[in-house]
């Protein structure tokens, strides 16, 4: 008789074909046994003559979504099998690991059968197979088992039986299979919540010549409801702005194909790769010549649109009929997190759209679409949101000893889970400051929780007693009294950028530069201009920009020309005083006179008020929209004058950085009609500088980036351009540098025992 081995496979096994997979190569190489899926991963029991062949040939050709973290390989006690199957999960009480897997864009298979008149599943809007299709966003529990998704619902006919049954066939085990007869029905809508039809030909037909004739369409998508118009249609575009209550926050294309992209914009080898990988994510393409009609409005006044391609079989079929560019954009009132249910979509999206498209399949975490740019030069990979395609960003061999809920920052939130080794930092949740998004973070929340079984020891927060996240976590450590950490936003920023590059348990001392528009210091200020140290498990504030008055809170945040006026300190009156009303000019002096009692260092300020000061924004309907302009203009100018590298002189006062000498500098050049354009880009390269002198004035040899500031590509590039030779450098990978890698920074502290700040 054969010896008979246990091997174990951990990782991203579940969900991607991974059993189908392995019965096949059993059969391959004449093995008898079994495989399931259990909370550890993938378990086979295997007998045979080739055993370890086949065990070898399992490792190196594993499905392409499938990542094996770690694997064993054991004699165990020798039985005799009749065949190879394989056999349901065990559900075991005691889960040692677990993984959840993101959604996949559609494969290239699905995408021939689907255009393919002669197949059986032509026109299918939901036809996935293992390789490809929702995952995360139909989730409920774990393993990965039809009946523990949104799938329950659908039974599978007699020929989606026979594929899932059939080991030679892609959807053998597949766990979303369904087709026309068995699977997910449409239901279309007008604006007056009439149906109008539940036929895909119909249907199809009907969005097109709504979206010919400049309608918009909310069509349900993998993680919620996207709104769709003609992209070159101006006026559409319009109305979509007007609707959304949005003037200038940019919106993404979808392109129906690849060609379509690579005629209009510049697309690298990385952006071209990025676009069709199965995260399937909005990348930021340069267009080729200036965008006209629609297109204008897609992405006003910026040099970079959000472009992507059809990831879903829905949406594929909607392209390739109207076959030209189309705004996707998440549907959602402004503020509001995106939709995702059918009863909220059919009373709320009326006033957005023309026609609403539903699904019968529940969304149970809602996602917007990822966005993913590359820096122009360097081509250094910048994470501006986290979403579908990519989330739950998932942190392997973290020795976590511990579970660990962190509830992460304001804007931008997002929450993290330490668990069994892992991290987990959840998609982006939008700005917890609307009470629609505050009730979406924690259905998300507590849904993740429930899936996930997490019994947590510690919950971590932010220091800023009034965060929703800070609520949030204070609530759930009384009711279940459970310990609670408040964590410093900066130093969490700096904690996230170290842990996420391995850089914790390093000895030699490491530079953080923590950039951001807000976060409640240690002071009780408002910091965000922040250099810091870590060495020794210890974080501490090294120097940071002179403090400036913060002006009328949030207000300032909103209108760049207050945080000129805050900065200048009365040294550009005569430029800013045209960007107020006479009554306006006399409050705001009246509140610099007297005595104020908050104040910030802020680098998201300090943008703003160079903005305004060249003119560029005077008020924003956005966040970051005013340092958006100012890096667009800066990079204009860098294109060309790439050897440009004047910066201007920055005053040093041992722990404060006076940016104010750079504001007078720029307020001269103003006054002497300098090219705004050289203007921004030698601010940009003052801050390079800047970083420099810290760096050598402190001796260090290390520098790690975290904080919004840091999604600005430009400054990334001159960073790395002029300080790659003497430095190390380090950014974030996976995660955003914006305030979404909060929570993952939060639920670092508590792991790093030692971890000390001051
Ligand atoms: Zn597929
Ligand atoms: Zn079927």
């Amino acid at each position: 008789m054969e010896s008979t081995f246990a091997i174990q496979l951990n990782g991203i096994v579940q969900g991607v074909g991974f059993r189908p997979f392995v019965y096949r190569s059993a059969k391959t190489f004449g093995i008898t046994g079994f495989v399931r899926n259990d909370k550890d991963g993938v378990f086979i029991e295997a007998s045979g003559k080739n055993v370890e062949a086949f065990y070898h040939h399992i490792l190196e050709n594993a499905p392409q979504q499938a990542k094996i973290i770690s694997h064993s390989f054991q004699k165990t006690e020798t039985k005799n099998y009749p065949d190879f199957r394989i056999i349901e999960s065990e559900a075991k009480q005691n889960n040692k690991q677990l993984f959840i897997t993101p959604d996949f864009a559609m494969c290239e298979n699905c995408r021939k059968e689907l255009h393919d008149e002669n197949n059986r599943r032509y026109h299918y809007p939901f036809i996935t197979c293992t390789d490809c299709g929702a995952r995360y966003s139909i989730l409920k529990k774990l393993p990965f088992d039809r009946e523990n998704t949104s799938m329950q619902m659908f039974h599978q006919c007699d020929e989606c039986l026979q594929e899932y049954n059939d080991a030679s066939d892609i959807r053998f085990y597949s766990q979303t299979n369904s087709c026309k007869k068995c699977g997910i029905t449409l239901s279309f809508y007008n604006n007056k919540n009439e149906l109008l039809s539940q036929d895909v030909e119909e249907i199809l037909q009907q969005i097109n010549v709504a979206l010919q004739s400049g309608k918009i369409i909310a069509a349900k998508g993998i993680g919620g409801f996207l709104l769709l118009c003609d992209a070159n249609n101006e006026q559409a575009v319009k109305t979509l702005r007007a609707r959304k209550h949005r003037p200038t926050k940019p919106f993404a294309v979808m392109y129906p194909n690849l060609q379509q992209i690579e005629n209009d914009y510049e697309v690298s080898e990385v952006e071209k790769e990025m676009l069709q990988s199965a995260a399937a994510p909005i990348v930021l393409l340069q267009p080729k010549s200036p965008l006209l009609g629609g297109f204008r409005g897609a992405a006003p006044k910026l040099n970079r649109v959000g472009v992507f391609l059809p990831y879903a079989p829905l949406l594929e079929l909607i392209l390739s009929k109207f076959n030209k560019p189309v705004i996707a954009t998440s549907a959602n009132i402004s503020g509001d997190s995106i939709v995702y249910d059918n009863e909220k979509a059919l009373q709320d999206l009326p006033q957005l759209a023309d026609f609403i498209l539903l699904n019968n399949r529940d969304i149970t975490m809602p996602q917007d679409d990822s966005v993913i740019q590359f820096s122009s030069k360097t081509k250094t990979k910048i994470i501006l949101r986290n979403g579908r395609g990519f989330a739950p960003i998932h942190f392997l061999n973290c020795q976590t000893h511990k579970t660990i809920f962190a509830s992460g920052a304001l804007l931008k939130s997002s929450f993290a889970l330490a668990q069994n080794d892992s991290i987990y930092v959840s998609q982006y949740l939008g700005s917890t400051d609307e009470y629609d998004t505050q009730q979406t973070y924690k259905k998300v929340a507590e849904n993740f929780l429930n899936l996930t079984s997490a019994k947590i020891e510690t919950i971590v927060c932010d220091k800023h007693p009034d965060y929703f996240s800070t609520q949030f976590a204070k609530q759930k450590s009384e009711e279940q009294n459970i310990s609670l950490q408040q964590i410093q936003h900066h130093k969490a920023h700096f904690a996230a950028v170290l842990a996420e590059n391995n850089l914790l348990e390093n000895n030699e001392k490491m530079l953080g530069v923590v950039w951001d528009g807000t976060g409640l210091g240690d002071d009780e200020q408002i910091w965000g201009g922040d250099f810091f140290s870590y060495q020794n498990k210890k974080i501490e504030r090294v120097c940071h920009f002179e403090y400036v008055p913060n002006l009328l809170g949030d207000k300032m945040a909103k209108e760049p020309r207050l945080s000129a006026l805050s900065f200048c300190k009365g040294m550009a009156d005569d430029i800013l005083k045209e960007k107020f009303t006479g009554q306006e000019w006399n409050y705001f002096q009246k509140i610099l006179n007297n005595k104020y009692e908050i104040v910030t260092s802020s680098c998201g300020r300090l943008f703003d008020a160079v903005a305004a000061l060249l003119n560029l924004c005077d008020k924003q309907s956005y966040e970051g929209e005013a340092a958006l302009y100012l890096e667009n203009l800066a990079t204009e100018n860098w294109k060309k004058f790439s050897n440009f590298m004047e910066d201007y002189d920055v005053h040093f006062d041992e722990e404060k950085i006076s940016v104010q000498t750079i504001l007078k500098q720029i307020i001269s050049d103003i006054k002497c009609g300098e090219n705004k354009g050289k203007i921004a880009l030698k601010f940009h390269l003052s801050l390079v500088e800047m970083i420099e002198t810290v760096a050598r004035k402190n001796e260090f040899k290390k520098i790690a980036f975290s904080g919004g500031v840091f999604q600005n590509s430009l400054l990334v590039d001159l960073i790395k351009i002029k300080l790659e030779k003497k430095y190390q450098l380090f950014f974030h990978q996976k995660l955003s540098p914006n305030d979404e890698n909060i929570s993952f920074g939060q639920v670092i502290f508590p792991l790093i025992a030692q971890i000390d700040t001051e």
